[in-house]
């Protein structure tokens, strides 16, 4: 939508939706084909338009049992059996059949998820294809990983991915799963599985041995037939906190394997002598990309005091620019909510922020009158003890916080059960090392923010999980613990 505040307009510019076949209903993906589910259905809508876009199976345990019963076969009559050579052979021409599809995958996640094809395309699809990539390249050199010499897979995994990176949270998971020799049962999020059931084509169009991956759609109770299920032997969920916790107890005195990939508040910590200008973009990025649907999204900005002012300004300025709206439009930077439930938690938490006494802002702007919207929003005036600054509200807000000292920042930004990651914005690079070794998060980025590289691994503390994703790191999850590292 035109922001009134712009000094000039932009023409619209949509990407064509033509080249996606979004068909009226779907089935389950078990054993290298769509079958009907025996459950009901629901349906996934355009969250920018709340247009229904197709029919979905929601898998019953009987439907999650066959497409356990079907990964079990696939591991032990194949891909278990198969060399790592053979199984990275398969990984590669996914990765390239990803890229040949990439504008497909991009418009159809765009359409599905909400968020900007200007992300679909340069950030998730083609992180989902690097990914792919890099694991394809483990897969006949886990013996050089320091898993040992023949480190040996687990068996089936169990998968529950969230709605946020639908495309990229699958290929975190399965690429990962697959180079190491085991095969999948995966559920995407109930609001966001076209892109899955996509890939489920693609994996036919690879010739992928049936039952490797099997896609699994559904809400919450087919995740629980999935995680609970005896013959799933690693169980790998991103989502909330809370499920997490009920997953963790779900798995407590079997032998399953679990990682848990949960929430964030991230604190995002400007020192008097970073580099405004670029500060103020590492800002904007680190809460506002992807509508700030991001588990380790800058939600704690903390500035040091004798910069606030300025910085406050130049961020205001710059969320003047924003354009919000339609997703497919090439020149949208905020696309729209993922759900009418995401939008109602993302208003009631900024309500709590003002009636606790914060002070919120926006940029003018003019937002579609149907769909799920939230303008770009900061809070200043933030304490510690506000819901705001210690809950994840998952959305574009941010929350202002200052600090005098660095001592006075660390001990702010470490101040939460989270830790996923962090951001340290300043000229030295001393501080940055020494900051980077205070802070209790998975990631801390310097200078930048939202960085994603698959040899990099990606992981929480404390309330935000354990285990690690991507990198060498992101091999161990799904190899036999023989003690060797
Ligand atoms: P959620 O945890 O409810 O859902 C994530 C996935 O888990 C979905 O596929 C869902 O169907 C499934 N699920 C739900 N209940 C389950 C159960 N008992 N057993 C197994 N699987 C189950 O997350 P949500 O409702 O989509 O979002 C709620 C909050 O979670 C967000 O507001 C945000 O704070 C957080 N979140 C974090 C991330 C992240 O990347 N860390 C991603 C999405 C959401
Ligand atoms: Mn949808």
């Amino acid at each position: 939508m035109a922001n009134k505040s712009q000094p000039f307009e932009y023409a619209p510019a949509p990407e064509s939706r033509s080249i996606v076949d979004i068909k009226p209903s779907y089935g389950l993906f078990i054993n290298g084909e769509f079958v009907d589910g025996t459950g009901k259905s629901f349906k996934t809508i355009s969250p920018s338009t709340e247009e229904v876009l197709a029919e979905i199976s929601e898998a019953s345990d009987a439907d999650v049992d066959l497409a356990v019963k079907a990964a079990r076969r696939a591991y032990t009559r194949v891909w278990s059996k198969m060399s790592g050579a053979e199984r990275g052979k398969y990984l590669f021409r996914i990765a390239r059949i990803i890229q040949e599809r990439a504008r497909e995958f991009a418009v159809l996640e765009s359409i599905d998820n909400g968020k900007p094809i200007k992300e679909t395309r340069d950030v998730d699809v083609p992180t989902v294809a690097a990914h792919f990539f890099y694991y394809a390249g483990w897969a006949d050199k886990l013996g050089y990983a320091g898993y040992g010499d023949d480190p040996q897979p687990l068996g089936v995994a169990g998968q529950v991915i969230p709605w946020n990176f639908p495309l990229l949270m699958l290929a975190w998971k399965i690429a990962p799963a697959l180079a190491c020799g085991n095969t999948v049962v995966l559920k995407p999020a109930e609001t966001t599985p076209l892109t899955a059931l996509l890939f489920a084509e693609v994996c036919q169009q690879a010739d992928l041995p049936p039952g490797v991956v099997n896609i699994v759609t559904g809400a919450g109770g087919t995740g629980r037939a999935i995680v609970s299920h005896p013959d799933v032997n690693k169980v790998a969920f991103t989502g909330s906190t809370e499920v997490g916790k009920a997953i963790a107890r779900a798995v407590a005195g079997t032998d399953k394997r679990v990682t848990l990939e949960l929430g964030g508040k991230a604190a995002n910590i400007v020192f008097d002598d970073a580099p405004v200008d670029q500060a103020v973009e590492g800002i904007v990025n680190g809460i506002f990309f992807n509508q700030g649907h991001v588990c380790c999204a800058g939600s704690r900005l903390l500035v040091q005091e004798s910069i606030a002012d300025e910085v406050l300004a130049k961020l205001k300025r710059r969320m003047k620019t924003l354009r919000v709206g339609d997703p497919l439009d090439k020149n949208t930077d905020i696309g729209a909510i993922n759900s009418a439930e995401q939008l109602a938690k993302i208003r009631e938490l900024s309500e709590i922020g003002e009636a606790e006494g914060a002070e919120r802002w926006s940029p003018k702007c003019d937002l579609p009158s149907t769909g799920f919207w939230f303008p770009p929003t900061i809070f200043t005036g933030v304490s510690q003890a506000h819901r705001i600054a210690r809950e994840e509200i998952f959305g574009p807000v941010l929350s202002v916080l200052t600090f005098r000292t660095p001592k006075e920042a660390i001990e702010k930004a470490n101040n939460t059960p989270f830790g996923l990651s962090a951001g340290v914005w300043t000229e030295k690079g001393s501080l940055i090392l020494w900051a980077a070794s205070q802070l209790r998060a998975g990631v801390v980025w310097s200078n930048t923010f939202n960085r994603f590289d698959p040899a990099s691994p990606f992981g929480g503390y404390k309330e935000s999980g354990y285990g690690r994703e991507g990198g060498r790191h992101g091999l161990e999850p799904y190899l036999k613990n023989d003690g060797a590292r």
